[in-house]
């Protein structure tokens, strides 16, 4: 059903409830201190509002806990298995599904078999963890994003495509290096743009030509379902059910990481058409995640998974998350905050660099950002820029080539009047942005170093 006033309500009633974590200023100050002005070391119950990540942050349903216990824990064959199966292969249309304990296993498993030296693997951008499990095989992970997607201050229907032609170039050139094309719906590391059904197609008509099969990194499948309804035409009346089928039609398989639109807390999987390639996955997953009716969950976890698949696909739901971050994104533009434009599907994107133009990359301005948002109310958001994405080597510093502060929303978690919190706590900040001082590194360590880094302020 869609809705046609003006307010979008959250589509749920709360029938069960947690704290938020207030803290003094004088606390947080303290801290912050404490911790070397790295938020990942926060304990979350000092957090007001956390907003460092959709992923596994979700509110499950009554529906879902009333799943849970519904979970059958045998080892083998459980019916929980069989529940997921087939909410799965209706809504992908794949017949092989393995389930996983989270998205990066699935991206583990698939690389062991297709990855490794001399191989190349294209996306229109890999998340961090694709990288770094496509990169640990041996082989090259290359992003082909649309130039648009650079352009944060324009907005336009579909920054999430992946550069067609560059894509021919590349097949046309590496063809036999390259065993598998990924479409990551919606693009989580550039902005949460989603991709459209036409760029979706154009990418498996050029794969298909070059015999090379698309998966589809689906982790955000509905959102970006949801944006072709809104923003594609033909689209306008069909359900998102039906454009996530279509979505998946034009590909040979899918990676999911269920943390983020299965609305679990923890959960993922894969599926294909191809069986061999499914056959060698659950021979890698028996060694690592586990028999391959479980993959590294319980059998209640399956049929959460299950329910939560069904209820992303709801129509006032989808209308209202991506609605919710929409009026997040123009919130802050009231206060004249520059954000990537135009809101992402889970998230809105501060671009710390334009906002902060006195702090210069090697400063750190977005965590400068998200330490100053911590300091002054209690809200949590990440740092997605130098200290994430900056290079130290031989004593030389590279920056990342973007700086910003993503503000990701969980799911069915925060009220309006939440959101209204966080605006009117960036308005107080743009008041005083100049005073604003950067940051400097004490240590950091090589690999992943943003999660455990300390600063100092300068
Ligand atoms: C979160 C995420 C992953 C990895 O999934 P985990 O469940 O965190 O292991 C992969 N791809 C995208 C696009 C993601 O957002």
């Amino acid at each position: 059903m869609y809705w046609n006033w003006k307010t979008i309500i959250e589509p749920f009633k709360i029938k069960s409830v947690e704290p938020l974590g207030f803290t003094a200023a004088s606390q947080r100050k303290k801290i912050l201190e404490e911790m070397h002005y790295n938020l990942f070391e926060i304990p979350a119950d000092k957090v007001l509002i956390d907003l460092l990540t959709d992923s596994g942050t979700s509110a499950m349903s009554a529906e879902q806990w009333a799943s849970i216990m519904r979970g059958d824990e045998s080892y083998a064959g459980a019916r929980s298995f069989y529940v997921f199966q087939k909410v799965v292969r209706e809504i992908t249309g794949y017949p092989e599904v393995i389930p996983v304990h989270q998205g990066r296993a699935a991206e583990r498993i698939l690389f062991s078999i297709i990855g490794g030296k001399g191989k190349c693997i294209p996306a229109n951008t890999h998340f961090d963890t694709t990288r770094a499990n496509v990169e640990v095989s041996g082989a090259q992970a290359l992003d082909l994003p649309v130039s648009q997607a650079w352009d944060f201050d324009t907005p336009g229907p579909f920054k999430g495509d992946m550069d067609v032609q560059a894509l021919e170039g590349i097949l046309e050139k590496r063809g036999k290096d390259i065993p598998l094309v990924i479409l990551t719906v919606t693009n989580n590391s550039l902005g949460g743009q989603p991709v459209s059904m036409r760029n979706i197609r154009d990418v498996s008509r050029v794969c298909r030509k070059y015999k090379v099969p698309l998966f589809l990194d689906a982790a955000r499948f509905a959102e970006n379902a949801y944006f072709i309804r809104l923003r594609e035409p033909g689209y306008a009346d069909k359900t998102p059910e039906a454009i996530a089928r279509e979505m998946f039609s034009h590909a040979e398989g899918c990676l999911m990481s269920a943390k983020k639109d299965a609305l679990v807390n923890i959960g993922g999987f894969m599926a294909m058409k191809d069986k061999r390639w499914a056959d060698r996955a659950r021979e890698v997953e028996i060694v690592g995640e586990g028999f391959p009716t479980y993959g590294g969950l319980a059998g209640r976890d399956l049929e959460a998974m299950a329910q939560g698949l069904r209820e992303i696909l709801e129509e006032e739901y989808l209308q209202y998350r991506l609605r919710s971050v929409e009026y997040l994104g123009e919130g802050l533009r009231k206060h004249g905050i520059p954000i990537v434009e135009p809101p992402g599907g889970h998230a809105v994107y501060v671009n710390a660099k334009k906002f902060l133009p006195h702090i210069p990359p090697g400063r750190f301005p977005a965590q400068a950002l998200a330490c100053e948002l911590y300091l002054e109310s209690g809200v949590r958001a990440v740092e997605i820029g130098s200290l994430m994405f900056g290079k130290h080597q031989n004593g030389k510093f590279t920056p990342a080539k973007m700086e910003l502060l993503r503000l990701a929303i969980p799911r069915r978690v925060y009220t309006q009047s939440h959101i209204d919190f966080v605006i009117e706590v960036f308005g107080e900040l743009a008041k005083r942005k100049k005073k604003i001082r950067g940051l400097k590194i004490l240590e950091v360590p090589p690999i992943l170093g943003h999660f455990t880094a300390k600063l100092t302020p300068v």
